[in-house]
This record gives structure tokens, C-alpha cells and sequence, in this order.
């Protein structure tokens, strides 16, 4: 493809986050470190504050992955951070109270802030890792999935709704930066909320050396002047069951993808829009989520897109289960598998090639495109473990 966008000639900062991942690792991401627990603090949150776990768990059930087998996210380092977030911004969080107003758990805002650090602010951080890393797997495999992130409500310089950094907006900027060919991204956000304070506002985003779109289905737009930025906004009424949202879903999917073919897709796959959603306000089943996924993938793969998805929100006790039955689904489908990368001669660059057995579709892709990863790149041995102590 043609180059539509320069690298920004700053040389980018040194990072563990772009790591080479070994051909037997599945491009999962997720560490334990993800899960906040803290002296019961997290049950005064409305959100199962454990999910990411849970989600790993049923999918090490059902022999999908192992221990061995799963990527192991790292936490993402303050100058990480930086490529998005003002220092002002970073030094605020070192206030409990405002990680208390963003995380919305008041308790928090009595906590010494070393401890809101530790055990609130660093798994946020970590799946905040996990969401860049992520990003160059989908690059190198064709499809990624963090098992966290998706923190659309967090701009570069404030956060809120449970989100206190931008991981999207991170993992696109690191990839506009380091990878050579990807220069648009678009984000297909399903999240029952519009994340209003997120990408719409980030300048860089808005760069014209870069393309970044978006489609965006929620309940209500509830940031007026950010919705003037978002390309294609789907308003669903309240308690929207399973059959238009689904046929709304497809129509604006493939829309999307046929208006304009993407380097990257970045889906961000809230499952706040579960019927009896506290936050959500829609009337999704757990069948009806799991078709949702199966319908953003299956567009991403027939083009050969390369799909990087987060969770997002939705917090029920039941939330992970359909999570991991999605994921186990879209495996069945032959939507995702473990096929490897070829790796070219050379080393930087990199042929993601990955073969696709749609159900009802014996033809097999290959990736065509090849990326040029830039910045720093390191081997490993083993998926997990990455999180030096
Ligand atoms: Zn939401």
C-alpha cells in the first residue's frame, strides 16, 4: 500500500511494550496483574472488578490457551504514557482523590496514594500495556485481543468513567510511530457509552498525515461537540434488543469497512450493552453479543483488516462467561486460530500471514501486507513471565 503518513521524526523512545511474541503464544494479552483487589475496597464498585481473571479462566477451561500459551502483558512505563498524556495530567494522578472521581470508588480518596498506585492505578496501567502490545500482535498476526482495556472515556489530558488512560489512542499512536504501512486506523466502538472524552479531542488523531475513523453505536451521545467528530454514530433507543441492533451492527459495519479499508481495527467490545446493564441502558442477550463479535470479525478477516480487540465495559457477574464464550465462538468460526507468523529473512521485517476458514468459506487469505516495525525489539522465550518483579 502507499505510505499515507510520515513517522514522527523524533526517534521513539525505548519500550518493552513491542516485543517479539514466540509462534506458540496465542495473541491473547492479559496478566493477573489486571484484576483490583484490595481488602474487599472493590466490591464497593459496581463493576466485577475481577472479570479479566474470569474471562482467562474459562478459556484455560476449555483448552483454548494455557499458561504457556497467553501473551503476559507489562505495565506501560511513564514515558510509555507520555506518547499520549501530558506530564500535568500523569502528576495529577498522584492525588487519590482525583483517581478516586476517575475510578469513581470514593473510599479511594483516603488512601495514601502509594497504595492507590499499587493496587489501583498499576493494573490500569498494565492493561493499558496490554492494549499497545496488543496492537503490534494484531499487526503481526491479524488479529489481537486484550483481555482488558478499552478505556474510551480518557483523554490525554483527563480521565473519568473508570478509565484514567487512553490506552486506543496509545496503541494506534505507538503503531503510527513504529510500524512502517500503518497509517489509519479505525475504531469500531460497541461499548454501550460514547466515550466521550476520548480520542475525538486528540489532536494527533486529527493529523492529516494520519487517518483515524470511527463508528460508534451507544445509547445515547452524550458529549454533543464529539459527536461532531465521529464519522459514522449509530443512536440506539433505549433497551434496543437483539434483532435490530444486530442488523444495525452488519449494515454499519460493512459500511464502514467498504467506505474506507483501514491499516488497522480497533474494536472496542463493551459488553455494557448486556440486558440488565446497570450503566447501559440496552437489552443485548449474551447470544446477541457473542453475534455482535462474530459479525466485526468476520468483516475484519473477509478484508484481511487487521483487528486489535479490548473489553471495555460491562461488569455483571455473568459479563466474563460470554466474553469467553465469544472468543471461544469466534475460534470455533475459524475467525481466530494460532497460526504463526512467517518471519522474513531480515530483521525488522515482518510478514503477518494468517489463514482464515470462515465456517461456510473453505478459501483461505493470506496477509499481503508488510509492516516495518520500528523501535525496540526484543525476543523472549516463553509468553509469560514478561513482568519483571
Ligand atoms: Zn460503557
Amino acid at each position: 500500500m502507499s505510505r499515507k503518513g510520515s513517522k514522527d521524526e523524533r526517534r521513539p523512545h525505548r519500550t518493552d511494550l513491542y516485543i517479539d511474541v514466540p509462534e506458540i503464544c496465542w495473541p491473547i494479552v492479559y496478566s493477573p496483574d489486571y484484576n483490583i483487589t484490595f481488602l474487599g475496597l472493590e466490591k464497593l464498585h459496581p463493576f466485577d472488578a475481577g472479570k479479566w481473571g474470569k474471562v482467562v479462566n474459562f478459556l484455560k477451561e476449555e483448552k483454548l490457551i494455557t499458561d504457556d500459551t497467553i501473551v503476559e502483558a507489562r505495565e506501560a512505563t511513564e514515558e510509555d504514557l507520555l506518547v499520549v498524556h501530558t506530564r500535568r495530567y500523569l502528576n495529577k494522578l498522584k492525588w487519590s482523590f482525583v483517581v478516586a472521581t476517575i475510578t469513581e470508588i470514593p473510599p479511594v480518596f483516603f488512601l495514601p496514594n502509594f497504595l492507590v498506585q499499587r493496587k489501583v492505578l498499576r493494573p490500569l496501567r498494565t492493561q493499558t500495556g496490554g492494549t499497545i502490545m496488543a496492537g503490534k500482535l494484531a499487526i503481526d498476526r491479524g488479529w489481537a485481543i486484550n483481555v482488558g482495556g478499552g478505556f474510551h472515556h480518557c483523554s490525554s489530558d483527563k480521565g473519568g468513567g473508570f478509565c484514567a488512560y487512553a490506552d486506543i489512542t496509545l496503541a494506534i499512536k505507538f503503531l503510527f510511530e513504529r510500524v512502517d504501512g500503518v497509517s489509519s486506523a479505525t475504531i469500531i466502538d460497541l461499548d454501550a457509552h460514547q466515550g466521550g472524552g476520548s480520542w475525538y479531542r486528540n489532536r494527533f488523531l486529527h493529523n492529516s498525515n494520519f487517518i483515524v475513523t470511527w463508528l460508534v453505536f451507544c445509547e445515547l451521545f452524550s458529549d454533543q461537540q464529539a459527536k461532531t467528530s465521529i464519522k459514522r454514530k449509530v443512536e440506539l433507543d433505549w433497551g434496543t434488543e437483539d434483532e435490530e441492533y444486530l442488523q444495525k451492527v452488519e449494515q454499519h459495519v460493512e459500511g464502514a469497512l467498504n467506505e474506507i479499508t483501514p491499516d488497522i481495527i480497533v474494536y472496542n467490545a463493551g459488553t455494557d450493552v448486556l440486558d440488565g446493564d446497570r450503566l447501559g441502558g440496552l437489552a443485548i442477550s449474551p447470544q446477541g453479543i457473542v453475534k455482535r463479535d462474530e459479525a466485526v470479525f468476520r468483516a475484519a478477516r473477509l478484508r484481511k483488516i487487521p483487528i486489535l480487540m479490548v473489553t471495555s465495559g460491562g461488569y455483571q457477574k455473568r459479563t466474563a462467561r460470554i466474553i469467553a464464550d465469544s472468543i471461544l465462538n469466534l475460534h470455533n468460526l475459524g475467525l481466530i486460530d494460532q497460526e504463526t507468523v512467517a518471519q522474513e529473512s531480515g530483521n525488522s521485517k515482518v510478514s503477518p500471514l494468517s489463514m482464515l476458514i470462515l465456517s461456510n468459506i473453505t478459501t483461505k487469505f493470506t496477509f499481503k501486507k508488510i509492516y516495518r516495525i520500528e523501535g525496540y525489539r526484543k525476543t523472549i522465550s516463553n509468553c509469560v513471565h514478561l513482568v519483571a518483579d
